[in-house]
């Protein structure tokens, strides 16, 4: 895999993509631009990581830097995913986009980090997040809440 030489980055995405399906662990995202992507596990302290980036000047995109092995020991399952943790982590995004539907929620825990949550998972999460950004303001909350379940 090393030499595999990309000609787009969205190549390299696919091929990161069908990892965690096999080996049931969720991977993250970190740099993303038009010649860089990092992943990484999403256990914290896990070395498992690609670094693709461009070829020099050229067009073509290669993995540069590349551990295979995950030290995180036993497969994350994604019923290991917390709610607290998925609020955390979209909180902003939620703020963002007050309107943000539950399917949508759920695809892009998919996208990002290759989990895969159910419908009630989801749900939890936005009000989970809802609460962070206004905790007991109870009027906003309120008002937010309905725009979401719209
Ligand atoms: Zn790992």
């Amino acid at each position: 895999m090393p030499c595999t030489v990309f000609e787009i980055l969205a190549d390299f995405r696919d091929l990161i993509r069908a990892y965690p399906v096999k080996t049931n662990k969720p991977l993250k995202f970190i740099k993303t631009d038009k010649w860089r992507l990092r992943v990484r596990c999403l256990v914290e302290g896990c070395n498992f990581s690609f670094f693709c980036s461009r070829i020099g000047k050229s067009h073509n995109l290669s993995i540069k830097t590349m551990v295979e092995e995950h030290m995180c020991g036993e497969s994350i399952k994604n019923k290991n995913v917390s709610v607290k943790w998925l609020a955390k982590t979209y909180v902003n995004k939620i703020r963002r986009e007050p309107r943000k539907t539950l399917k949508s929620f759920i695809g892009d825990a998919f996208d990002d980090y290759h989990i895969e949550i159910t419908k009630s998972m989801a749900w939890k999460a936005i009000k989970a997040a809802v609460y962070l950004l206004f905790g007991n303001e109870k009027q906003q909350f309120v008002r937010l809440w309905r725009a979401i379940k719209s």
